[in-house]
């Protein structure tokens, strides 16, 4: 079953052709991972996946809880619709605590209206104490239980890319976008991140999709693979074929494939 079709999407910007006629469709539960070199349409595509940016042309079909079409995108309502992004430039409340950017993240799905919360009706609370219980539940997987007090900006880089992700699945969404989410981490980091990610997949029911220049993570825990290249998708398979493919070893992968 596909949560995700895209058809015929472009975008332009004046003169610049960011993203050219793509055509995909993602299935249920993949793990996808979108490769390319810089400049080549990737963050230009999640913007238009989450209606910051509108289609010059083109369409996109969600197909989760209901079905989404591209003019009902707006970067607000997204969370609603079921979709969560953490962005390549890390964006938490830095002088807030771990908990309490869990804790917002949470506040995006309560289903208590203002009035309630406005005189403490007894769904309030209860909404309330749910949301810290599940936040610490969060923060126990992240292995970020232990930094609950601690200032965000004050943890670790790798860790706030961490805490980025769990605030993001604090949401509940069904599918989750990730914006290069093992910058700046170390080969142990990324090896933890691996692990996460495959953790969450299961745990969440989750459809996933990541933007990452670190072709061991791509190569290791995704399911299929998209090439961008100048706003084009010119390549499309498992990591095996992606691997192999010699248009793509030519223009993106290079020497990397040898490592992985
Ligand atoms: P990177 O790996 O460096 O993040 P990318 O694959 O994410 O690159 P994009 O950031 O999507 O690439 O950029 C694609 C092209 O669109 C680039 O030429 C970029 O300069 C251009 N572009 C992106 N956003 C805008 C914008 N808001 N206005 C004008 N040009 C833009």
């Amino acid at each position: 079953m596909w949560v995700l079709s895209v058809n015929s999407l472009s975008k332009n910007f004046g003169g610049i052709k960011a993203i050219r006629n793509i055509n995909v469709n993602i299935e249920k539960g993949n793990i996808i991972g979108l490769i390319g070199p810089n400049g080549a349409g990737k963050t230009t595509f999640f913007n238009l996946l989450t209606g910051i940016y509108s289609p010059t042309s083109g369409e996109i079909t969600y197909n989760l809880d209901s079905k989404i079409r591209t003019k009902d995108l707006k970067p607000h309502k997204i969370v609603h619709y079921g979709i969560a992004r953490t962005f390549q430039n890390i964006r938490l409340f830095k002088d807030m605590t771990v908990l309490d950017n869990i804790l917002i993240g949470f506040h995006n799905r309560f289903k208590y209206g203002i009035g309630s919360a406005f005189l403490r009706l007894p769904s309030y609370y209860k909404a309330e104490a749910n949301a810290y219980e599940n936040a610490l539940e969060l923060l126990e997987k992240f292995n970020l239980l232990d930094k609950k007090d601690e200032l965000a900006k004050n943890l670790p880089y790798g860790d706030q890319r961490k805490l980025e992700i769990a605030r993001a699945l604090a949401a509940k969404p069904k599918l989750l976008l990730l914006d290069e989410p093992a910058a700046g981490m170390n080969p142990i980091e990324t090896k933890e991140l691996r692990e996460l990610i495959n953790w969450i997949r299961e745990a969440f029911d989750l459809t996933i999709i990541l933007i990452e220049h670190d072709m061991s993570l791509v190569m290791n825990i995704c399911d299929e693979v998209l090439v961008f290249d100048y706003g084009n998708l010119v390549a499309q398979g498992t990591p095996e074929e992606i691997q192999n493919d010699e248009r793509v070893i030519k223009a993106y992968l290079g020497e990397e494939v040898e490592e992985c």
